[in-house]
């Protein structure tokens, strides 16, 4: 796997797992900001729905309460019968309906249980007297419930099958001077009327709903969920408000709010909230007491339609976007900064490997790598020029062990193997120009003698001595040589036959003279052959060695050249 594949496999893992991180943990926190963001909303909301029944309520129910304290009416229920106390009673009462929201009250006297009522039409106007509650009758044990409980005050939700219409009564009880129940008086708002101001307005997401101290429902908007008379009926068979959800736990969430409220019911504002499913969907239901009315007000808030996941989707999707763009940012960093100009290196060194050094331009960025790169330029010039140093050095050694090979060790004259050479260029070069050259061949004459008299080392200086006359008679441009022992060739070149025969006898004349100087005297034996173009390596060779046998043959210190044209030896 290359470099770049396994950091960008790497860096993708990396933002995997921070991806999956930061999802799980903003899971966790949106569900928090939410829960605590909800219970706040459901703080507020139920102020504000308690704040709005109270409002309509409070005006009604302080109107109760006077109506109750009215001396007018405690006068004539403790005696019905005085026609006129009952005329101020009856004025009374009317000057309250038309103060009451819903322009209608209700009197009840306790001894008699005459039932008195009139409404906003003003319907009974002179006939307040309705009927006669009956104790046995379960349509008005609320009456008598009411007054066995001795609660001076109390809203009772209750359908009047008597009247027809169903009302939130307000009850509040009347006493005569000795605190004895002498009646109860009240008003009835339009239940529907009231439901619709009060709780089922319409925002979405929100419902709002009232439940009595001992949890029975009273205001809802679904009117089947209302405890109607709940005042009257046993326990366990009211409408609790624990009705309204499906699991058990949430019944019991529900019911212990209200109990821990009802322990802090000292506790002005209280709020207590919690998560509970409400027909399959979750909802924060915040629980408040009322002690005005000793009920409870709960809000019911649907956070999926009040703050809806998908409003956090942007969020999400600036984050997915900003993962991205780092993997892309991380991915061009890395390619610059490491990847490129590791692989430029690997290419660099491959290059070099193979034995070139001309890199081409390598990025060099400013980190440990493009350090490493400098290193390796700077070492790859200095391998280029040592490397360079030591192959002229080699192609030095090559040349002067070439020359060697081909340089006689003793007289510094060409070797055979040099001979050989030189033979084979002018061999060419007369095929070439279509001139020939002039090969001389010439052997020491009894050099064994000189060998054995004077020593070896001796012979070896007559040797040098030759070659030294040798090259003295030639001009700059012609070959001497020594083929081996005391015989010695000389290419001559440019030539005519004339010339060889020239310098071959100048040759012999000159060691014979030179050597005479020195107290031994040397004389050679000369062979020469000028040689035609055509002629090949083998045929001059034999021409010249012919020569040189037939001078050694007729009596040594002689020349004698070997040519179809020109046949002649000469000797001193
Ligand atoms: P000839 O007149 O017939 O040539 O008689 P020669 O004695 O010269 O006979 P030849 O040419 O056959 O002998 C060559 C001798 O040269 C034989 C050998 O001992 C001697 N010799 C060969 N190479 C060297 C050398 O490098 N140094 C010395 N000192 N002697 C050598
Ligand atoms: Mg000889």
């Amino acid at each position: 796997m290359s470099l770049k594949t396994r950091f960008l496999s790497l860096a993708a893992g990396l933002i995997i797992v921070a991806a999956c991180a930061s999802w799980l943990a903003y899971r966790e926190l949106s569900a928090d900001l939410i829960e605590r963001w909800g219970r706040q909303v459901a703080e507020i909301q139920v102020r504000y729905d308690s704040a709005r029944l109270l409002q309509s309520l409070e005006r009604e129910i302080g109107l109760a309460r006077q109506m109750a304290d009215s001396t007018a009416l405690i006068n004539w229920a403790t005696a019905p019968e005085n026609e006129t106390l009952k005329t101020n009673a009856i004025y009374e009462m009317e000057s309250f309906r038309t103060n009451f929201r819903d322009n209608s009250y209700f009197v009840a006297l306790r001894d008699s249980g005459r039932y008195y009522f009139n409404n906003e039409k003003d319907e009974f106007a002179g006939q307040q007297f309705r009927y006669v509650l009956d104790p046995e009758k379960p349509d008005d044990a609320w009456f008598y419930q009411l007054i066995e409980e001795g609660r001076d005050f109390h809203l009772n939700v209750n359908p009047d099958t008597e009247l027809g219409v169903t009302k939130l009564w307000i009850d509040v009880l009347m006493r005569d001077a000795d605190k004895r129940i002498v009646g109860m008086v009240g008003t009835g708002m339009n239940l529907d009327t009231f439901l619709q101001d009060i709780v089922d307005i319409n925002q979405e997401g929100i419902t709002t709903l009232f439940v009595d101290y001992n949890g029975a429902i009273q205001l809802y908007r679904d009117r089947n969920y209302i405890d109607f008379a709940s005042v009257v009926k046993p326990e366990g068979q009211k409408n609790t408000v624990d009705l309204l959800f499906e699991a058990p736990e949430d019944k019991q969430k529900i019911l212990g709010m209200l109990q821990l409220l009802k322990k802090n019911a000292g506790e002005a504002g209280h709020v207590e909230s919690g998560f509970v499913t409400v027909e399959g969907r979750e909802h924060l239901a915040g629980v408040a007491f009322l002690p005005a009315i000793g009920w409870f007000e709960i809000t019911l808030l649907d956070l999926n339609t009040l703050l809806p996941q998908s409003y956090l989707w942007p969020l999400v999707a600036v984050f997915i976007a900003s993962l991205l763009v780092t993997l892309i940012v991380f991915h061009l960093i890395i390619q610059s900064r490491i990847v490129k100009p590791i692989v430029g290196l690997e290419a660099a060194v491959e290059k070099v490997r193979s034995g070139s050094f001309i890199l081409p331009r390598l990025d060099k960025p400013d980190n440990e790598i493009g350090r490493l790169v400098d290193h390796f330029e700077k070492m790859t010039v200095s391998l280029r020029d040592s490397t360079r140093e030591l192959e002229n050095k080699v192609a030095q050694r090559t040349d002067e062990l070439h020359e060697l090979a081909r340089v006689d060790p003793l007289t510094g004259l060409k070797n055979r193997r040099g001979l050989d050479e030189a033979l084979d260029n002018e061999i060419q070069r007369a095929e070439r120009s279509g001139n020939g050259f002039g090969v001389v061949w010439l052997d020491i004459d009894h050099f064994k003698s000189f060998n054995d008299q004077l020593g070896h080392q001796a012979g070896d200086e007559i040797l040098c001595r030759v070659a030294l006359w040798l090259k003295a008679c030639l001009r700059s441009y012609d070959h001497p040589g020594r083929w081996g022992g005391d015989e010695f060739v000389i290419l001559l070149s440019p030539c005519d036959p004339a010339t060889l025969e020239h310098i071959a006898k100048r040759i012999r004349a000159n060691v014979e003279q030179e050597s005479c100087k020195t107290g031994t005297p040397v004389t050679v034996s000369v062979g020469g052959y000028f040689s035609k173009p055509g002629d090949d390596m083998g045929k001059i060779l034999r021409n010249s060695d012919q020569a040189l046998y037939r001078a050694k043959s007729e009596g040594r210190n002689r020349v004698c050249i070997n040519s179809p044209e020109h046949t002649e030896v000469s000797s001193v």
